[in-house]
């Protein structure tokens, strides 16, 4: 049976991905060896690792005085690496959900945390706009996309500090003005590659500028200098992030994506706001496009374990909302083609038939 992924990451990857990551897995670069079991050091992964680096720069536009690195230790290390390599004195956070939490955690760690704002008391159904950012904080962070609740900050804001944005579950899904910020981070497992590598775009200004010293590893600039390459970096899922924006660019580039990303996410809450089981659980303004959540609608509250088994009987997978929400989450990043979300459409309103 047809499946229709909307695991929240990992998550779908494009068939041009995955066909050409698994070839790559048979036969490297026509070497006759496997991607699994070549060195790094080849000079055919070394193109790839520097293609993928310069296709990053040439889709998101990344403008001179800006390098691009890969790291390993997820984007939960740059909840770390960011205060190791940046914060002085202050940074400001804004919390807008367990990510965003995760991160100001760790930044407590190296100094003080003003926490300009937070959902929390909403369980996060909102971004908070009302807030004033500290004009000597080192840096001020935020994460565009909330992956867990469903809410999304889809403009780059204007600040008078510092920028650094988490971007795990939203690259690639606009055009972002790189000019704004300092650091952007990415965790690779939602709209670039398998797990297991770390998407960083850094501006070389911004380093440099701390007292303590920084373990090799953590030191952004150790990456910088080496090319991306000052250890094994993990082969596999860079050879699958090249694939994915080979497609982005084949595609017609991020602002195809995010035309389709669109239509995509206005059809199913199109649907959720239309059909009488559902409601969605955000604030509308904030409503993520990558990350739909829903839940029943209280007077059907009993039927939520029914729909969960009717979807999943008709094709669905990863559906089911983070624990901490409940209800349904579908994600809907850039692999995901419109014939899905349709179908997620039609056993919604096939479900309300039978209701
Ligand atoms: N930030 C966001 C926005 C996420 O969605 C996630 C989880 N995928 C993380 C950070 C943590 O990423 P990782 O598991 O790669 O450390």
């Amino acid at each position: 049976m047809k499946k229709h992924n909307f695991y929240a990451g990992p998550s779908i990857l494009s068939e041009f991905t995955i066909k050409n990551t698994a070839a790559a897995v048979e036969n490297f670069a026509g070497m006759d060896l496997s991607l699994l079991e070549i060195s790094h050091r080849s000079k055919e992964f070394v193109a790839v690792n520097d293609e993928a680096r310069a296709l990053i720069k040439e889709l998101l536009d990344v403008p001179a005085g800006y390098e691009v690195v890969f790291l390993g230790g997820g984007a939960s290390l740059q909840f770390c690496m960011v205060p190791y390599n940046l914060l002085k004195k202050k940074a400001s956070y804004i919390d807008t959900g367990t990510w965003a939490s995760n991160a100001i955690k760790e930044a407590k760690l190296f100094g003080e945390v003003d926490v300009v704002a937070s959902s929390k008391d909403a369980n996060y159904t909102y971004i908070p706009k009302d807030y004033t950012i500290a004009e000597d904080s080192d840096y001020f962070h935020y994460t565009s996309n909330n992956t867990i609740y469903g809410t999304e900050t889809r403009k780059d804001p204007d600040v008078k500090v510092p920028l650094v944005c988490d971007m795990s579950s939203d690259i690639f899904s606009r055009p972002i003005d790189i000019s704004k910020y300092d650091i952007i981070y990415a965790g690779a497992q939602k709209n670039l590659a398998p797990a297991g590598v770390t998407l960083v775009i850094v501006r070389q200004d911004a380093l440099g500028h701390v007292d303590r010293p920084i373990p090799t590893m953590l030191n952004y600039n150790t990456h910088i200098k080496k090319d991306s390459m000052f250890n094994t970096p993990p082969v596999l899922p860079i050879y699958a992030a090249l694939q994915t924006l080979k497609w982005y660019k084949e595609q017609g580039g991020i602002a195809a994506m995010e035309k389709k990303d669109m239509e995509n996410a206005a059809i199913l809450y199109d649907e959720i706001d239309r059909n009488k089981l559902f409601k969605g659980t955000v604030a509308v303004e904030d409503r993520s496009i990558m990350n739909v959540c829903f839940i029943m609608n209280d007077e059907y509250k009993e039927l939520e374990d029914e729909f969960s088994k009717f979807a999943t009987a008709a094709g669905m997978v990863g559906i089911k909302g983070h624990r901490s929400v409940g209800g349904f989450r579908a994600s809907l990043y850039n692999a995901m083609p419109k014939s899905s979300v349709e179908a997620l459409i039609a056993c919604m309103k096939e479900f309300e038939r039978k209701h």
